[in-house]
């Protein structure tokens, strides 16, 4: 597969489906840079060879042309991220956008209208893709958060190029999760939190025979410990999955791969940052109070197994973190894969909850890699091509 470095944009117009699905405040100023930021080395690149830039985005789920998602209000941050002026046109298709393009002159920057305000973008319409790939003559995508739908723009457009290459960002989130999937390197330990087992039953499926720890925290961890005969009281569970979890339990041993859950828990009686907590035997768990976080003990037994490894995957916080009560596991799993990033490990973080938890916490940056596509990376773990991906083949 072609990378953008195969590439000389010189007198070319690239045109660059982007991820600049950003969030935005009330005064619609942009909160949060960060994906504007990881497009940024594609779009640089372009513009130091001498070619321009034209970039296309969602923003939002717009029903029809509302101004609420238009992306003029995201073009002010582009301009400050990238350091130069962009130019914006009000439509991503026919006349106007098209002249816009045509307009355009080696080193400057067009961004498009909400790609969104047309329905047949998410239907994937291949009439609708041809209007776009009408503005530029070679085809780059940079938006992992959205290679996983086949959309006009991310997928279906890529038959109309014979010029279609993969960016900076989408290289790097594939070259990061081959690089914990397919290591040389051991011990690989994968993390795996959050509310369910039933959302990630084939991501555990996937990695097991990748891995050689698995720590299973969060709510999901609660159906394994009653699976094993534990009392959980009123903690999460998918009692259907029970046998399902034996099954992964017995998978494990068979494949060497050793299964870390939680051995304590911070229990409550409400879900409620202000109850009362105490901490129990996860198998003992008494009737009417129920886990939200991970124990003192859990946390140190992680934290060595984080210590011994060489690659770290994590998805999914260890507690209930948007509660500060809850959120000691969390932040103590993020120390202590931060503090072995510290010491040479590879760590990636994935998937929209453990990367808002990284960020929470001021982790973002002691990691090796943090995701920006939380259904695209998850689609990866579970082992799935990617249709954006696939298209530039
Ligand atoms: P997921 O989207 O499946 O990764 O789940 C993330 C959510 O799981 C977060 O909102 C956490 O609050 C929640 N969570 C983590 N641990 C627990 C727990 N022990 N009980 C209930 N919810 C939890």
């Amino acid at each position: 597969m072609k990378t953008i470095n195969d590439f000389n944009f010189k007198n070319r117009k690239a045109l660059v489906r982007v991820d600049f699905n950003v969030p935005l405040d009330k005064n619609f100023q942009v909160a949060d840079k960060s994906r504007i930021e990881g497009a940024k080395p594609t779009i640089i690149k372009i513009m130091e060879d001498g070619g321009s830039a034209i970039l296309m985005s969602h923003l939002g789920r717009p029903e029809g042309k509302e101004e609420k998602y238009s992306l003029n209000h995201v073009k002010a941050a582009v301009s400050d991220v990238l350091g130069v002026k962009v130019k914006f046109v009000e439509d991503c298709v026919g006349k106007k956008a098209e002249e816009a393009a045509a307009d355009l002159k080696p080193g400057e920057i067009l961004l498009l209208e909400n790609l969104r305000y047309y329905a047949e973008e998410k239907k994937g319409e291949e009439a609708f893709a041809e209007k776009l790939s009408k503005l530029g003559d070679v085809y780059v995508n940079d938006a992992f958060g959205t290679a996983h739908r086949a959309h006009a723009s991310t997928t279906i457009i890529a038959k109309f190029f014979a010029d279609k290459a993969m960016g900076y960002l989408l290289q790097k989130e594939i070259e990061s999760l081959d690089k914990v999937l397919n290591s040389t390197e051991k011990p690989v330990t994968a993390v795996l939190g959050g509310a369910k087992v039933s959302s990630k039953l084939t991501v555990i499926e996937n990695i097991l025979p990748k891995v050689d720890h698995l720590i299973i925290g969060g709510g999901m961890a609660f159906t394994f410990i009653k699976a094993q005969g534990g009392k959980i009281g009123e903690s999460l569970v998918e009692d259907d999955l029970q046998d399902m979890a034996l099954d992964i339990i017995k998978k494990a041993e068979e494949q060497n791969v050793k299964i870390h859950l939680p051995v304590d828990s911070v229990v409550t009686q409400e879900f409620d940052n202000d109850a009362e907590t105490r901490i129990e035997d996860i198998h003992a768990i008494s009737e009417g109070w129920m886990g939200l976080d991970a124990g003192p003990k859990s946390r140190e037994n992680f934290s060595k197994v984080i210590a011994e490894s060489k690659i770290i995957l994590w998805n999914g916080p260890l507690g209930v973190f948007e509660m500060d009560t809850f959120s000691r596991g969390t932040i103590a799993l993020a120390e202590a894969i931060a503090e072995a990033t510290k010491k040479g490990a590879f760590s990636l973080v994935g998937g929209g909850d453990s990367v808002s938890a990284a960020k929470k916490f001021g982790f973002d940056t002691k990691v090796s890699y943090v995701s920006t596509g939380g259904g695209a990376m998850l689609e990866m773990l579970e082992g799935k091509s990617l249709p954006g991906i696939d298209a530039l083949n």
